[in-house]
């Protein structure tokens, strides 16, 4: 086998998508990854600070649910959902109790994207109305329909993040920005242009669904008491609230086992999706909801690979890993810890305007040094800085200017130091390039 990556990219770019990007301006090719850590095709380890785009939620290659997986695969692949399945039936007991939500039902998909469709579908034929909300600077799936409620593109640097109004299917109608708004201001003023979408769309609106901490966006959060003043007014209306915890959820944000209800004391929401992490790299969605409006649906949908036994092994083994270490807990304490060595960092940086996040979910603004103008070449250099250190880091946010980091939950305080050394010494390099 050729271990050569520059070959290996000039075959993928003549087969596959001129979009499907790839982060690093040299190629990196991962082969093989243990606990917090992955190889190159070349025998480099990196300490891993974004954990597969956060599907790698306790560790790479877990004991665990490499076991799981081995065993179920062993015994059967696939059932479909057409037959009695113990390993869904067991895993949907597990998210159900976990997920707050009164009298709810599990519809397993295979990706955050899929979960998200069938939760627009659920609450669009629950209202009967296709009209649904989101927020700006969103990510929500690829898809037709997640697409549309995805405003990332649209993203005001100056903005905090104000309501889009979206209609899935019938286009996009963003309003704001506010800018330089403090959180108090910012907060009324949106609730008031909510009050307002809401009497122009005569309460036709099926749902709001929002990420707790936007993921693509850059791990940006919304102002305190936003969220829970969205949702008083919803409430009052009807409207669901769809919690979007395809990054968030498990406890990555540390301080509450779901993203939303770390915010502003809130209880469940009324539907729920998540992904990623919970399969630990294994290809999972779902969407919760109750009964009522998850039983809505007339047509028989089936998912020929959602709730693939197999997968539903591998969520159960890394949900039991992650509960029997109070992994949780485990993220506020190093995230705690990594967000204060990050700051310290930063304050000696000009090219970092911003340090935010919680639990291990952290995200780094970058801006042109000396400016207040966010720079996504900034980034760039910082991830390919990082890389030469020995640490890999996401990037995104507004045309990427944010880093973005997410290390697998079990992450260790020693390993969070020396993450945040060589980070460090990347955002020093970046800077004297700029
Ligand atoms: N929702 C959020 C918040 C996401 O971050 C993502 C993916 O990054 C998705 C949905 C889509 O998930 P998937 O890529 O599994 O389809």
């Amino acid at each position: 086998m050729s271990h050569d990556p520059a070959s290996l990219y000039a075959r993928h770019q003549a087969v596959l998508p001129s979009w499907l990007s790839l982060y690093y301006e040299r190629p990196l090719e991962l082969t093989h990854g243990e606990g917090r850590h992955v190889w190159d095709a070349e025998g480099n380890r990196y300490l891993d600070f974004f954990g597969g785009i956060l599907t790698t939620m306790t560790a790479h290659a877990l004991p665990e649910v490499t076991k799981a997986v081995g065993e179920q695969a062993g015994r059967i692949l696939h059932t479909s959902t057409l037959y009695l399945s113990r390993p869904m039936v067991e895993l949907a007991e597990r998210i159900v109790a976990l997920s707050g939500i009164p009298d709810a039902r599990v519809f397993f998909t295979t990706s955050g994207t899929e979960a998200n469709d069938a939760a627009l579908l659920l609450a669009t034929t629950h209202r009967r109305s296709n009209q649904v909300l989101a927020m700006r600077n969103s990510y929500h799936g690829r898809s037709f329909s997640t697409v549309g409620i995805t405003g990332n593109q649209s993203w005001s640097p100056t903005s905090l993040s104000p309501l889009q109004t979206l209609y899935v299917h019938g286009g996009v109608r963003s309003r704001g920005p506010y800018a330089e708004l403090s959180d108090a201001a910012y907060t009324a003023a949106c609730v008031a242009d909510l009050e307002d979408v809401l009497q122009q769309t005569a309460g036709g609106v099926a749902a709001l669904i929002a990420e707790p901490v936007q993921g693509v966006g850059g791990f940006t959060m919304p102002p305190d008491g936003l969220y829970a003043a969205f949702r008083e007014v919803l409430a009052r209306h009807g409207i669901l609230w769809i919690s979007d915890e395809v990054q968030t959820g498990w406890g990555r944000t540390g301080d509450h086992f779901w993203g939303w209800q770390a915010h502003d004391g809130n209880g469940p929401p009324d539907m729920l999706t998540f992904a990623k992490g919970i399969g630990n790299g294994m290809s999972i969605g779902g969407v919760v909801a109750r009964a009522e409006v998850m039983n809505g649906l007339s047509a028989n949908s089936i998912s020929t690979f959602g709730g693939s036994p197999v997968t539903m092994a591998a969520g159960l083994a890394n949900l039991n890993y992650l509960l029997e270490h109070d992994l949780q807990g485990n993220a506020r304490r190093v995230g705690g810890l990594l967000i204060e060595r990050l700051r310290a960092v930063a304050a000696g940086l000009d090219v970092v305007r911003e340090v935010r996040g919680r639990g291990l979910m952290i995200g780094i603004e970058l801006v042109r040094p000396g400016t207040d103008e966010h720079s996504p070449e900034a980034a760039s250099l910082v991830v390919e800085a990082a890389r030469e250190r020995g640490l890999l880091v996401g990037k995104g946010g507004q045309g990427g200017s944010s880093l973005r980091i997410a290390p697998p939950m079990t992450l260790t305080v020693a390993e969070a130091e020396e993450g945040a050394e060589l980070l460090a010494d990347a955002l020093r390099s970046a800077q004297g390039l700029l």
